[in-house]
């Protein structure tokens, strides 16, 4: 393992389950903590494009979060589970999910798992159930708005809730953009990036005029960069142009090691933290801090 070049230091008892050849190689400068009474900042990682990097950028958003020692939960607002099981829930140990508490939002804090290998790391889990909801929220008074009615219950225990999007802008998208103070959305340095985004912004944009007038954007996170490439630096400029000073200075680099991971249940810093994915995701997490 190379020596890493962040120079973050993160306290022991932050990792739950973390080798000691690990930590060395973790250095998180952890700015002061926050006042206990400031509630949650909710982000909503979202892109109707699918495979951009979202659950990659919620789950290790949220164990960097957590290692800075920022009480954080992820909710994982996808039917396909990816950030349960990325960031190391087993399926067999899963309960109730947000398909629940999308269904009853009183019953968030008996369905949220506690301190998943960070002390200061929640989940909110789901499962190919959450698909259903769509179809049961529609009947609902107030469809849209169950998540936040969750969330409500919540957001004073957390510095950060980072939310999961499904690729797609149905109703559980917008209850989780309804639920959120600002939205986070990757953009894959690829063809077309830019051109799916439209249909993102509008959404947000009847999200800002019906139910949360206040739903701002936090940023845009370049994912699966290739500096080598033409078409990358393209995508950079253009998202840059476009957006200005919103698009995060850090950019997730394509790194094999970021997609390995998943499979181990493993967000980065964990499986290895040294790597320029690790790096990257810890950049951004930083960003997000000097933002607040
Ligand atoms: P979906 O729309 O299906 O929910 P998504 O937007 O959540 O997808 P991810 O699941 O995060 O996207 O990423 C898609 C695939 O690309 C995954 O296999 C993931 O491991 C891989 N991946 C994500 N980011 C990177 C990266 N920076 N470098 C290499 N592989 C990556
Ligand atoms: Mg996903």
């Amino acid at each position: 393992m190379t020596r890493c070049k962040s120079v973050w230091v993160v306290p022991r008892e932050t990792f739950l389950l973390v080798d000691s050849q690990t930590l060395p190689y973790i250095r998180l400068t952890v700015p002061p903590p926050i006042a206990a009474f400031i509630v949650a900042r909710i982000i909503a990682i979202a892109n109707q494009k699918g495979g951009v990097g979202k659950t990659t950028t919620a789950v290790n958003l949220a164990a960097s979060l957590a290692a800075a020692e920022r009480r954080t939960l992820l909710v994982d607002g996808d039917p396909q589970g990816n950030a349960t099981s990325g960031i190391g829930v087993p399926r067999d140990t899963i309960g109730e999910t947000v398909y629940d508490v999308l269904l009853n939002p009183d019953r968030i804090k008996d369905v949220i798992i506690k301190s998943v290998q960070f002390r200061h790391l929640d989940v909110l889990p789901a499962t190919p159930d959450l698909a259903g909801a769509e179809i049961e929220l529609v009947d609902q008074d107030e469809r849209e708005l169950a998540m936040r009615r969750a969330l409500d219950h919540v957001r004073d225990e957390y510095d950060y809730i980072l939310i999961d999007c499904p690729p797609s802008l149905g109703l559980i998208t917008v209850n989780m953009l309804a639920a959120a103070d600002a939205l986070l959305i990757p953009l894959q340095c690829e063809y077309y990036a830019l051109e799916g985004l439209s249909q993102l912004l509008n959404t947000v944009h009847l999200v800002q005029q019906g139910v949360n007038p206040s739903l701002g954007i936090d940023g845009v996170l370049l994912t699966m960069y290739d500096a080598r490439l033409n078409l990358s630096r393209q995508v950079a400029a253009d998202a840059r142009e476009y957006f200005g000073a919103k698009v995060f200075q850090s950019v997730v680099p394509r790194n094999i090691r970021l997609a390995e991971a998943p499979s181990f249940g493993k967000p980065i810093i964990l499986y290895d933290v040294a790597s320029v994915g690790a790096q990257a995701y810890m950049g951004v997490a930083r960003e997000l801090l000097d933002r607040k």
